[in-house]
């Protein structure tokens, strides 16, 4: 059973039992465009509570949003049931959620006219807001007024953006002038959406909606990111990993702003040697280097550096370098722990262990030693 087919046997339970449901979001866009991949997204005339009702293993996932998660086999969907929004007086949340029987009716609730789509379980396409005709011209258009529907959730332009780059769509004039007029509210968005908006947006070609980031001003209000974005703009380099775009954007403010987002530790962590790095102009990588930081993170730096700095790019170098390590992680080492007890049996084990591993990590490393116990015991015996 793929992903459709159990979507499908979703749809079919819920028809039965009179409701009407339709595959909808990007799935159906992305398969208008002959793309597949995406997640689908399920809505439905039927109650949360009927939804629940009807299938055994249910998530409560978002309840007050209407949304009920089913799962199908390995699947998960989110089925939302079809509501109304209105008056959003913060900005991001809306004051009052209204289920409502039409799918007509929840179309106006959704971004864009190509995100505005219904899918039926035989495969017919429903339309209320022209998404066919602007997937077809590469429009990205929003459902009713654009001014307003930026007031009602800012971070929808951020989406607007994410898509452009996503798909190689154009912003509608309407979208342009009302982000230009609107740019300001983005500032009211948490942190949390806007990471996820723009880790999906540098998984592709993102140079042209940066351009018009800035063109229309949106940029300026992008906070921690605002810097960064500018500047790859001016060298015309955007990486593709998220890791490498927010090296960029610490690089161009502070190590203590990146530390103030929600991310990972491990991968703040890598950040701040990686700016450092970069900060320090590093051209060759030895081997302590690469065995220390990693390969990903030794390439990443060289690129920044290249693009950013114009030092010389050397990506094989650095690569086949990082190949022919002696050794690539403390663990490859063939003497171990063990053996230093072995040689020192009357000294209680305790940090000195780890101090001769170090040091015979290091020789190893700078080719002084060859990676056998034998030769390692003998260095340990004489030098320690
Ligand atoms: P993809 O899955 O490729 O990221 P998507 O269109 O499915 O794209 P999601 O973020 O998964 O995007 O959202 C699913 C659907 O929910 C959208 O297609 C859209 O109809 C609606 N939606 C999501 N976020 C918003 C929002 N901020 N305002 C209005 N509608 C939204
Ligand atoms: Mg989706």
């Amino acid at each position: 059973m793929n992903q459709l087919q159990a979507a499908q046997n979703i749809m079919k339970e819920l028809n039965e039992q009179g409701h009407e449901v339709l595959i909808v979001g990007g799935y159906v866009r992305d398969h208008l465009m002959g793309k597949v991949g995406s997640d689908i997204d399920l809505a439905t005339s039927a109650k949360p509570e009927e939804v629940q009702g009807i299938f055994k293993r249910t998530i409560l996932t978002g309840l007050k949003h209407g949304t009920v998660t089913v799962v199908e086999g390995k699947y998960q969907f989110e089925i939302t049931t079809y509501r109304t929004e209105s008056s959003y007086q913060d900005k991001r949340h809306p004051d009052e959620v209204k289920y409502v029987l039409q799918f007509e009716e929840d179309v106006r609730r959704r971004d864009f006219t190509m995100n505005a789509l219904g899918m039926t379980l035989d495969g017919h396409i429903i339309d209320h807001v022209g998404g066919i005709q602007d997937i077809n011209d590469c429009m990205i258009r929003t459902v009713g007024q654009a001014e307003q529907r930026f007031n009602e959730d800012a971070l929808r332009m951020l989406r607007a953006f994410r898509f452009m780059s996503q798909l190689g769509f154009q912003l509608d004039d309407d979208v342009i002038q009302a982000i230009k007029e609107e740019g300001n509210l983005i500032q009211h968005i948490s942190i949390e959406r806007i990471l996820v908006e723009l880790e999906k947006m540098i998984a592709y070609d993102a140079l042209k909606a940066f351009q018009l980031m800035i063109e229309t001003g949106f940029l300026h209000y992008l906070g921690f990111f605002s810097k960064g974005i500018e500047l790859m703009v001016k060298k015309s380099y955007v990486p593709n990993n998220f890791k490498e775009f927010l090296t960029i954007c610490t690089l161009e403010t502070s190590i203590e702003s990146l530390d103030g987002l929600p991310i990972a530790n491990y991968i703040k962590k890598d950040i701040h040697i990686a700016s450092e790095m970069v900060s320090i102009g590093i051209v060759d990588f030895n081997s302590i280097l690469l065995f220390r930081n990693g390969l990903e993170l030794c390439l990443m730096v060289n690129r920044l550096n290249h693009h950013l700095n114009g030092l010389p790019l050397k990506q094989e170098k650095i690569q086949s370098d990082y190949e022919s390590l002696p050794i690539k992680k403390l663990c490859d080492l063939k003497f171990k722990g063990d053996h230093i007890i072995d040689l020192y049996q009357d000294k209680k084990p305790g940090a000195w262990i780890g101090d001769i591993l170090d040091d015979v990590c290091l020789q190893v490393l700078l080719g002084e030693l060859e990676n056998e116990i034998v030769n390692i015991r003998q260095y340990v015996l004489k030098n320690h």
